[in-house]
């Protein structure tokens, strides 16, 4: 038995030890020594014992180990789960981004179609406007040019006409004073038979231009027809419309004498008719109330202003 011990001892069988320890024991005793019996049986009883502390320290070791390594799985799966979140944070703010860029894109698209609309809405304003513009001076040189007598630019007969009621009817309503003068050029007809038609043109314009200036304001001059003209002269009673259309005579008579002029003396005649208030049924018997002036004027030897007076008194102005 001590010879398996110490063989066992030299290989390393030493779970073995205590067991061959307790047969020696067990055959000592029988063998009726006791020393040897305890003796063995207290090595059976260390190595037993020693043997177990190291089996518990072994299990210690190995638990100690399994803790470790799960330890060390856990702080992987620590890890794993922290890059996993990091990860998922990360495409989060990336589909933020992507997010408020997009909202930034329709935004900015949405700027850009208001300033498209605001700039064609401008553009279309402006053009329209433009439009109005040039229709509305298209319409007033239209009606300019309706009313208007194409040789010598004073008023047609239509347009005078009715500048003439309007001012009947305004006295109408609110009182005071207008005045018609009727200009018809003297011995016309020798002007055109003399010089030509050409000449007699440019007389015309020459009488319209001198009758034009230096005109009252509210003042109006329109071409009856042929060599006739009239003066509508608002707000003037009979002696303010005789100085005015005086003046007139004196301005066509000594137009020759100015460059532009025609060169010639040419004199008209001059019909005067006051309207006030009430006294006269229309425009057409105001008006035939001065041409019944004109018609005495040119009777009494022409170059004069003749006024209308009541009761069809004419009154001779001096020449
Ligand atoms: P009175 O002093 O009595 O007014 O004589 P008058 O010669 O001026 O009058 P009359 O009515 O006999 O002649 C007017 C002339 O005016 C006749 C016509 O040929 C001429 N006349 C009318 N219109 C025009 C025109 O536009 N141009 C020219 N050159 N002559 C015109
Ligand atoms: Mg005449
Ligand atoms: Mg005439």
């Amino acid at each position: 038995i001590r010879e398996a011990i110490g063989e066992a001892e030299k290989h390393g069988f030493r779970a073995q030890l205590p067991g061959l320890h307790k047969v020696l024991s067990d055959v000592a005793e029988a063998a009726g020594q006791p020393e040897v019996a305890l003796q063995a049986a207290r090595e059976a009883l260390a190595l037993a014992e020693s043997f177990t502390g190291e089996r518990e320290e072994r299990a210690v070791a190995e638990m100690q180990a399994r803790y470790d390594a799960a330890e060390k799985q856990r702080e992987i799966e620590r890890l794993d789960q922290a890059q996993r979140i990091r990860e998922l944070e990360l495409a989060r703010s990336r589909e933020e981004n992507a997010r408020q860029g997009e909202q930034l894109a329709r935004q900015d698209l949405r700027l850009l179609l208001f300033a498209i609309g605001g700039g064609a809405f401008a553009l279309i304003s402006a053009l329209l406007f433009a439009l109005w513009r040039a229709s509305r001076r298209h319409g007033e040189r239209l009606r300019l040019l309706a009313d208007t007598d194409g040789l010598t630019r004073v008023l047609n007969r239509r347009a005078f006409l009715e500048r003439a009621q309007q001012a009947w009817e305004r006295l109408q309503e609110e009182g005071g004073a207008a005045s018609i003068a009727l200009v018809d050029a003297d011995h016309f007809k020798k002007i055109n038979d003399t010089r030509g038609h050409q000449v007699g043109d440019r007389t015309l314009q020459r009488i319209a231009a001198a009758l034009q200036s230096d005109l009252a304001p509210g003042a109006a001059v329109g071409r009856m027809g042929g060599e006739e003209f009239a003066v509508l002269l608002a707000g003037a009673d009979t002696d303010t419309a005789l100085a005015a259309a005086e003046a007139a005579r004196a301005r066509v008579g000594s137009d020759h004498l100015r460059p532009e002029g025609v060169g010639f003396p040419v004199t008209v005649s001059i019909g005067v008719a006051s309207l006030h208030a009430g006294k006269v049924a229309s425009v057409e018997d105001w008006l035939l109330a001065a041409d019944k002036a004109l018609y005495a004027a040119k009777a009494a030897g022409r170059n004069r202003v003749l006024v209308a007076g009541p009761e069809q008194f004419l009154r001779t102005a001096t020449i």
